[in-house]
């Protein structure tokens, strides 16, 4: 029976759950309900409008005084209104209304948009539940299967060093785009943020020493359950390079035991990504149905400058790295890996994503699991082309609009620099990378409120610098592969 290719049907996923997100934003979007019957006693009328940039609340209380809360972000918000960040925020203090708009007061769009997050999120689960045992029985085969601490060192060095080259590279390439199409400076429109009590973000040198006592767990089983993912990286390499070390009948009891444990793993992870184009077309189908649009004017530019720079990144640089150092046909290796790609665009997480990229590596692009297991787990913790470049573009235009002029050289550099810190630290989740901006905006001076410009496109900038750091981390595997073939 003709069955189409994986990457054809999730392609196919994304672009019918778009569609149909995208229907719903435009066709179903707003709703505004009066509800006089069935409010709290001290009520008299409550009237619900919603829409993807937030929803509005009007209370008229029995005394006769009115009330308006917004659940949003602020500056979508009117004077004199009380805001609420997110639905859970508004549960928290006022339950009678957040009921409310749930049973009646929601617009199609979120309804559904709700209703797809969760089938969606099936698939992540799914995923999430294989990938802590997959990446310790990987990388312990993986590790066991090098034959020694030699040359495990060796593919030690050459992955880190692959992983700072390209993301030095892909935060160059972000600041170079960022001062030619300078996406907030000149007449945008955009308010300029004002200037604001700078916060206390976790300075830089904490965020990294706390990365260096994560890969010393003090239980390495609470770092499983959490899950950790590099104490559970480091644990597993401390573990097979013992094993190894004890040698004998224990290493190769050890390396069995992990080979027979992978390959069930890798066989669930396979039967899962079978799932993959429902998956991605119910997250697709959530993220366009709710996404707020009026944003997208105010903010064309930096998006095209931060899409500009990811794919610069993504189409030449890291190919011609692939095509250089690993001789590989970069058009057919993106191709093997795209099930992966896609993946990552819609679930904007690379941890989420990993189960996939190593099955799509191994099994698709025909790169050794001793490779694989080592370059991605790793990868998808600290290796993130696509946030370092969006980090550092999304400080300078930040920059921009609050100083009204670029940042000097000597900042900029600081803000390369911090960047890639800051990248190495981000969790593969998302919106992890806008957690860490707050480190780089201290670093050049500025407020962490000042990023609240940018929030309401993080979600489409996090997919698509998602997709950059899983594309990176597959190509890194390529080189490394290549290289560790050469010289054996
Ligand atoms: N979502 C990204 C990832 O999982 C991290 C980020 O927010 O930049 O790779």
């Amino acid at each position: 029976m003709f069955r189409l290719a994986l990457h054809w049907q999730i392609l196919i996923g994304m672009v019918v759950g778009g569609a149909v997100g995208v229907g719903l934003n435009v066709f179903a979007s707003t709703s505004r309900v009066v509800i006089t019957e069935g409010l709290p006693a001290d009520l008299d009328r409550l009237e619900i409008t919603d829409s993807t940039d937030g929803t509005q609340f009007r209370l008229l209380a029995s005394d006769q005084t009115a009330r308006t809360l917004f659940v949003g972000h602020a500056d979508g918000a009117a004077e004199g209104v009380e805001v609420f960040g997110s639905l859970k925020e508004l549960r928290a203090s006022e339950p009678a209304l957040a009921s409310l708009y749930v049973s009646q007061g929601m617009s199609q769009a979120h309804r559904w948009g709700d209703r797809f997050k969760r089938l969606g999120g099936l698939f992540l689960r799914l995923l999430k539940m294989v990938a802590v045992p997959l990446i310790v029985t990987s990388l312990a085969s993986g590790v066991l299967g090098l034959g020694g601490t030699a040359s495990l060192g060796r593919m030690f060095s050459r992955t880190l060093g692959y992983y700072l080259a390209t993301s030095m590279l892909a935060i160059i390439t972000g600041l170079v785009v960022v001062n030619i199409v300078r996406p907030g400076l000149g007449a945008n429109g955009l308010p300029q943020a004002g200037a604001a009590e700078p916060v206390a973000a976790e300075g830089l040198g904490e965020v990294l020493f706390s990365q260096i006592e994560a890969m010393i767990p003090e239980n390495p089983f609470a770092a499983l359950v959490e899950p950790n993912f590099l104490s559970i990286i480091a644990f597993t390499i401390g573990f097979s390079i013992f094993a190894m070390l004890a040698g004998g009948e224990i290493a190769s009891a050890v390396r069995k035991a992990a080979e027979t444990a992978f390959a069930v793993m890798m066989a669930m992870t396979t039967a899962i990504i079978r799932l993959a184009p429902a998956g991605v077309l119910f997250l697709m189908a959530s993220v366009t149905a709710t996404q707020g649009l009026a944003v997208f004017r105010s903010l064309a530019f930096y998006m095209v400058a931060v899409a500009l720079a990811l794919g610069f990144h993504a189409v030449v640089t890291l190919p011609a790295i692939v095509w250089f150092f690993a001789r590989r046909n970069p058009l057919a290796y993106a191709k093997a890996m795209s099930p992966a790609l896609l993946t990552a665009f819609s679930s904007a997480s690379s941890n989420g994503t990993l189960p996939l990229t190593l099955s799509c590596v191994e099994h698709r692009a025909g790169v050794r699991n001793r490779t694989a297991s080592f370059v991605l787990p790793l990868g998808a913790t600290i290796n993130m082309d696509g946030t370092a470049l969006y980090e550092a573009v999304a400080v300078l235009f930040i920059a921009q609009l609050h100083f009204g002029e670029m940042l000097p050289l000597s900042q900029q550099i600081v803000v390369a620099i911090t960047a890639l810190l800051a990248s190495v630290g981000a969790a593969g989740i998302p919106h992890a990378g806008l957690v860490m901006m707050a480190i780089i905006l201290q670093a050049v001076g500025l407020p962490a409120e000042s990023q609240g410009i940018i929030l309401a496109v993080d979600r489409i900038l996090d997919m698509m610098r998602t997709s950059v750091n899983v594309w990176s981390d597959s190509c890194g595997c390529a080189v490394v592969d290549a290289l560790e073939e050469a010289s054996a």
